[in-house]
């Protein structure tokens, strides 16, 4: 069976930048991505120098474009189902939906994150008129008049803290939470509403917000805003091939993409669990690539 050098699992900003580089080195790799990044829903990106403004689907496209030029990447428009390491972690197995099975030397994971709400209808919202990040979509919502939904305390100070330099009409809805006295009173010395009604209902047309229902039937008018959700990784690649986790979740690694275990690379916000941004997944995997291109060169001279 053909070996490859390395097998990069995601091609989002991480997974794509890391072949990039991989390519580049001359590296025999296959890129694997299924279309499920987290952005999907969203109508720009923005913040990533030179694409500010552009669609998740473009950015996509453009990159796996620029890989064209390196024969020595492949890609396949599938989803990584099964890693099977060897002993000593000299080769991999890994298995995809398309029927194929593939051997690598290394493999970069680059799969991402997801996030879930706990109030429902917010997904209907999210990516349009309710947002995550104030440095992605904050620009485009500056001076509306905005909610902040965060059930809990530490999130909703620090959310709107944050928020508060893009607008300063904002509630604040913690849903059925009640914030401390002293967090309640730092958001109420800027004139911030807090309402801790459970929440019923968000209504809006086409993904744009319009009014927040209140279990207590009041209504609240709002055009978009920031919400604090939870985080997650849709799999257990790095639990699995025995890759040491912090306290936190977070994968551990020496900073440049190289784990606990031998051959195992990860790229983006898959190792911290933690949401971040396009550039900063695309360097992480610009790191990993060149952690990967390293070792090879060193192993092999
Ligand atoms: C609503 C919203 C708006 C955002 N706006 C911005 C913005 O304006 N600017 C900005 O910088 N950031 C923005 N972000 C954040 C940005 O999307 C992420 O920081 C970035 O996409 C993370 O890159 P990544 O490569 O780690 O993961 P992802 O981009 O999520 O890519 C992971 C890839 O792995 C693939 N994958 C997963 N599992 C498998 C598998 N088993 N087999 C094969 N492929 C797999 C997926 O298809 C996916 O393409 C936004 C996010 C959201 C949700």
């Amino acid at each position: 069976m053909n070996v490859l050098d390395c097998i990069v699992i995601g091609g989002g900003p991480s997974g794509l930048s890391a072949s990039l580089i991989l390519g580049r080195a001359r590296r025999k790799i296959m890129l694997f991505d299924d279309d499920t990044n987290r952005n999907t829903m969203t109508q720009e990106s923005h913040g990533f120098i030179t694409r500010d403004g552009i669609k998740p689907q473009e950015f996509k496209e453009l990159g796996l474009k620029e890989l064209e030029k390196y024969p020595s990447v492949s890609f396949a428009h599938a989803t990584v189902t099964e890693i099977i390491k060897d002993k000593g972690n000299e080769k991999f197995f890994v298995k995809a939906s398309n029927g194929q099975e593939y051997v690598t030397e290394k493999i970069i994971l680059a799969t991402g994150i997801q996030e879930v709400f706990s109030i429902q209808g917010i997904r209907e919202f999210y990516g349009k008129s309710l947002f995550s990040c104030p440095y992605c979509d904050g620009w485009e919502q500056r001076d509306k008049p905005l909610v902040v939904i965060a059930e809990k305390e530490k999130h909703a100070l620090h959310l709107t803290k944050v928020i508060y330099n893009w607008s300063e009409d904002l509630v604040v809805l913690t849903n059925g939470i009640t914030l401390s006295p002293e967090g309640a009173a730092e958001l109420q010395r800027r004139n911030i509403k807090i309402i801790s009604d459970p929440i019923k209902n968000l209504i809006g047309e086409d993904g744009y917000l319009q009014k927040i229902e209140f279990e207590t039937g009041e209504t609240l008018l709002r055009s978009g805003g920031f919400v604090a959700p939870i985080y997650y990784r849709t799999n257990q690649f790095a639990e699995k091939l025995g890759c040491e986790l912090d306290e936190d979740g977070k994968v551990k690694t020496d900073g440049v993409g190289r784990t606990s275990e031998k051959n195992i690379y990860i790229a983006g916000e898959t190792e911290r669990n933690r949401p971040s941004s396009l550039m900063i997944s695309a360097a992480k995997g610009n790191k990993a690539a060149v952690s990967v291109n390293t070792d090879l060169t060193m192993e092999r001279f």
